[in-house]
């Protein structure tokens, strides 16, 4: 008996892992409004979130553009930034 058995994937699933594995960072760029310009992760979000959540930072897309500007993208930040809108 094999170890491992063939498993039907449902259509969507497949689809759904077809379009995970496009990246988008052109059109990720187009619409970034990160201001730090020299950064190799601009438009490859998945990188851009990774980076920054490992020091406890969000990305510059989650905050308003006076505030991306100061690159201050801490958690604390994003708090002081949201706190009167939750
Ligand atoms: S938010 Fe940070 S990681 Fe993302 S593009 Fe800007 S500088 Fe690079």
């Amino acid at each position: 008996m094999p170890i491992i058995q063939r498993i039907d994937i449902p259509y969507t699933w497949v689809t759904r892992e077809s379009r995970m594995s496009e990246c988008k960072s052109a059109k990720n760029t187009s619409r970034c409004n990160c201001s730090y310009e020299p950064c190799s992760r601009k438009g490859v979000c998945c990188d851009c979130l990774a980076f920054h959540w490992r020091n406890r930072e969000l990305p510059a897309c989650l905050f308003p553009d006076p505030v991306e500007r100061t690159w201050d993208r801490s958690l604390r930040r994003f708090i002081e930034t949201y706190k009167d809108e939750a």
